[in-house]
């Protein structure tokens, strides 16, 4: 038996989404969306981590967002793999924030900076169409982030425009779960050609130590490579 099955596990579970994902009734989505009526009443805090933990990159969005400015990006947070010399693995790059949690894009105006190049997350939130445990720890289905806790809701939004925010919506979680599993089929392969394996004692401790601010390393996996980073606690 290998000895990188959790990989295989991560990855299967991501392929189990991305089928739940596709077999979603395209027009309940719209219907809901259509429902809820959300509007944005423009309060900038879903630019903040305050609302929002991270800004994660699909692969095409840190790509536009090495080129703006190289230096905006880092390793995204929740790091998905550790080997046994501790070396972290992540599936791609979120966004930086500013020391008081804003995005570097937030511009004092309460305006995105970038707006016209604004990334696929910025672009569907608080649009979400995935599973998730929720309180009462059942498995459902998410389709509006923070729903009630920011924004107008019962807004009119017309069937088209329903379908448009539907349709952005599954691109964009299909590109995420499509880069998770080739994030994991890659992990393998690299773990399996140099030895290495996924070590759960060793994440936890190398873990415990970047919580207290040691610097870690970590490999991010981007357009099919994996590219190398020093990150600690304080570049969050
Ligand atoms: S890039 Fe713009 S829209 Fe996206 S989080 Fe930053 S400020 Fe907000
Ligand atoms: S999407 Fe929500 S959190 Fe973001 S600016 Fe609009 S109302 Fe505020």
């Amino acid at each position: 038996m290998s000895k990188n099955q959790y990989l295989y596990r991560r990855r299967d579970h991501y392929r189990e989404e991305l089928d739940a994902l596709m077999a979603y009734p395209v027009e309940e989505f719209v219907e809901a969306v259509c429902d809820i009526g959300f509007g944005c009443d423009c309060c900038t805090r879903c630019c903040t981590r305050a609302f929002n933990d991270h800004v994660f990159l699909l692969e095409e969005d840190a790509a536009s967002a090495l080129e703006m400015d190289p230096a905006s990006v880092l390793p995204a947070p929740y790091y998905e793999a550790c080997d046994q010399n501790g070396t972290f693995y992540v599936s791609g790059y979120a966004l930086r924030a500013r020391g008081d949690g804003s995005c570097i894009y937030l511009g004092d105006d309460g305006r995105c900076r970038i707006y016209d190049r604004r990334f696929s997350i910025c672009r569907i939130y608080p649009y979400m169409l995935h599973r998730e445990t929720g309180e009462d720890g059942t498995y459902d289905w998410r389709l509006i982030s923070g729903l009630d806790e920011h924004g107008t809701y019962h807004n009119p939004i017309s069937r088209e425009e329903g379908r448009r925010i539907a349709k952005e919506t599954i691109a964009y979680e299909t590109a995420y779960l499509e880069q998770e599993i080739r994030f994991f089929t890659a992990l393998a392969e690299y773990f399996e050609e140099n030895a290495l394996q996924h070590i759960r004692r060793t994440f936890d401790m190398t873990m415990r130590e970047f919580e207290k601010g040691t610097e870690v390393r970590v490999r991010v996996f981007h357009q099919g490579q994996f590219f190398d980073h020093c990150v600690s606690n304080y570049d969050y």
